[in-house]
């Protein structure tokens, strides 16, 4: 069957097109127009008049959404979370642990490792983000600090076998002992690794991109303070062009203005968007589990203990549209932090990030308000109409 979605404009990172059609057959894009040109093919027109076709989002920092744990690792939790993502605007996403009993984490990823083989109907998992256990007690944040382990590579082997190969991104402190050789083995298996959840000094920051990890976890949280004399991780992320940087854009994790600043050192080709969502997102205030761990949700904000933020309950559709208003920036510049740029870093950007012919069919509509009115993973809507 062909399918042939007709729109008000279209970005890619190929081009801008005004008035586009996509024509989409057995869940593949086969043919991109611009219908004020030429002649729509035939098949079944779904026409968005005044929507902007875009390509489906990318989430590389995501725990959980609509009651359920990633970590559950289960068909029926993966389903959930897949349904709520893809109704967000979101195609594909890295299923994100947090520190837990080893054994348990182990199993964890045995089953997601089944998750990410079967094809979803939803939002697809297509690698595993391990975040924890090699994270600073200093900055834990969420992750309870009597599971935290040193780095090493035995441990990483570990649940690298675990997970049959799919764990994708590392999160670990750089200044931790056994860090180094650990960012050199994951390095070695082809594992970006992210710095974060660690009170390194700029020097601490410097020698684990030297041993070559590639972006910083969730920028300023759970993050050494940048001071001018000690600038930290923070300095280096924010300095170094190399570097991608993730961001959880809800207003409440990073202030506005540290956002700005953010946009104007990392920019459209390194800045990379994220949730960091739990259980609790789209679901009402109450109690929910990160991980093991209890969160107690008010007006959206995730706690535990004494108020240390938790978590998010921020969906990526949602950040994306924060980050465009916090920044003034267009849509079409910022977009790639939410698509291209975490699958450039992943060395994915053949397959995700993009709208081009030959490609899966992985696109969402946005209204001008910037809502999501549809979204098509593999030609099929998200949203019941
Ligand atoms: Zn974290």
């Amino acid at each position: 069957m062909r399918t042939v979605i007709t729109a008000a404009q279209m970005f890619s990172a190929q081009r801008e097109v005004a008035r586009p059609f996509v024509v989409i057959e057995d869940g593949v894009v086969t043919q991109i127009g611009d219908s004020a040109a030429e002649t729509l093919p035939a098949g079944e027109v779904l026409d968005f008049p005044t929507a902007t076709i875009l390509p489906a989002l990318f989430d590389v920092h995501i725990h959980g959404s609509a009651g359920h744990d990633i970590m559950e690792g289960t068909p029926e939790a993966l389903d959930t979370i897949g349904g709520f993502l893809g109704r967000h605007g979101v195609g594909s996403y890295l299923a994100t642990t947090v520190t837990a009993d080893i054994n348990v984490t182990l199993r964890s990823l045995e089953k997601l490792a089944q998750e990410i083989r079967r094809p979803q109907t939803g939002a697809q998992p297509v690698g595993i983000h391990l975040e924890g256990p090699f994270l600073s007690p200093h900055k834990r944040g969420a992750h309870p600090a009597s599971l935290l382990q040193k780095p090493s590579e035995h441990l990483l082997n570990a649940m690298w076998q675990a997970a049959e190969g799919h764990v994708r991104l590392l999160t670990i402190a750089p200044e931790l002992p056994g860090a180094d050789a650990t960012i050199a083995r994951a390095v070695a298996l082809g594992i970006c690794v992210s710095l974060g959840h660690s009170n390194a000094t700029l020097a601490e920051a410097c020698r684990g991109v030297a041993l070559g990890a590639a972006s910083a976890t969730h920028t300023f949280n759970a993050m050494r303070a940048f001071d001018h004399r000690e600038p930290g991780l923070a300095g280096e992320v924010l300095t170094n062009d190399g570097l991608f940087a993730e961001l959880i854009c809800d207003g409440l994790h990073v202030d506005p203005t540290a956002v700005r600043l953010f946009w104007k050192m990392k920019g459209r080709e390194r800045g990379i968007l994220i949730t960091d969502a739990m259980s609790a997102a789209g679901m009402p205030d109450g109690h929910y589990k990160l991980g093991e761990l209890d969160v107690r949700v008010e007006g959206g904000r995730c706690l535990i203990e004494e108020n240390t933020i938790a978590g998010s309950t921020l969906t990526l559709d949602k950040g994306l549209r924060n980050f465009a208003e916090f920044t003034g920036a267009p849509l079409d510049q910022v977009l790639p932090l939410a698509t291209r740029n975490p699958a450039r870093m992943l060395s994915l950007d053949d397959r995700i990030g993009d709208i081009a012919t030959g490609r899966s069919a992985d696109l969402v509509l946005l209204s001008p308000d910037r809502t999501v009115v549809q979204t098509f993973l593999r030609g099929k809507p998200q949203i019941a109409v």
